[in-house]
């Protein structure tokens, strides 16, 4: 029996990334996307032509309301679910000084408890089946800082305490839960960079090259089948930091 797997944020940069790899794989996939209606339709009557199973559904996850349904559908569809893996965030670059409470606000709700909402609302039917594995997308800057980032690199310093604390908490009813902390990886997030930051941040980087998204899709596959692996931050950088 194929495992079930929701996405989120699967429509664009590495969310569709981990879909296409997980497709080809024979997983069956619910995508999840909040704007991209289009772009996620596409994907899904690709996938179909080639007779993979890729539901598509929207849900802004910053929302326990919406994440409810997303987890009610997968159900429907489905009657299980084997893997979460919380991919959906944005991200912005302002002064720690100009950040509102808005600006703050929202980057938590996408970034941070869209991922308390929608590991809670999977656990109850991962702890059931006593099997689960949750995979969740955080970053470098959770793990360092970043200058002019303070808010996304506290929600996702706090997504990887979540992480290491669920491991604690589920691993007896044999779930999972590891992060996956990208260094600068080539996707729509970082087009604002200009070409010539893009070289600067290239000569920081040991591997002297921005990431793809085929190795975060590669790894969070290998976090999927592997069955010993739990409570990790595995931070896929370049050797931009080493710890
Ligand atoms: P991206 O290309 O901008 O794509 C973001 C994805 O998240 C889109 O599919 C978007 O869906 C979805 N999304 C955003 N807000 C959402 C919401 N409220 N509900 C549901 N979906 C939502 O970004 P990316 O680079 O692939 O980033 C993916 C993850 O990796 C993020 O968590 C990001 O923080 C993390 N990350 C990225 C990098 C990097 O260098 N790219 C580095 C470290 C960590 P719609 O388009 O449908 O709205």
């Amino acid at each position: 029996m194929p495992k079930t797997v929701i996405v989120t944020g699967g429509s664009r940069g590495i969310g569709a990334a981990i879909v296409n790899l997980l497709a080809k794989e024979d997983y069956q996939i619910v995508l999840n996307y909040n704007k991209s209606e289009e772009i996620a339709k596409k994907m899904q009557e690709e996938f179909t032509k080639l007779g993979k199973c890729v539901e598509i559904f929207q849900a802004d996850v910053s929302k326990r309301e919406e994440v409810k349904k997303l987890v009610e559908f997968t159900i429907q569809k489905f009657g299980k679910i084997d893997v979460l893996i919380n991919n959906a965030g944005i991200s912005q670059t302002k002064l720690f000084t100009d950040i509102t409470d808005d600006d703050w606000n929202t980057m938590l709700n996408v970034n941070l408890n869209s991922v308390f909402y929608t590991s809670q609302e999977v656990a109850k039917y991962m702890i059931h089946e006593k099997e689960g594995c949750i995979i969740n997308i955080s970053s470098i800057w959770g793990m360092v800082g970043a200058s002019c980032e303070v808010h996304y690199s506290v929600a996702k310093a706090g997504v990887d305490a979540m992480t290491k604390s669920l491991a604690k908490e589920l691993g007896p009813s044999n779930i999972r839960v590891n992060s996956i902390a990208p260094g600068i990886i080539d996707t729509d997030m970082n087009k604002y960079l200009s070409k010539e930051e893009i070289e600067e941040i290239k000569q920081e980087i040991p591997l002297g090259k921005i990431g793809d998204t085929l190795s975060i899709a590669k790894c969070a596959k290998w976090l999927i089948e592997d069955n010993y692996t739990t409570g990790q931050v595995i931070s896929i950088n370049g050797g931009w930091n080493i710890n």
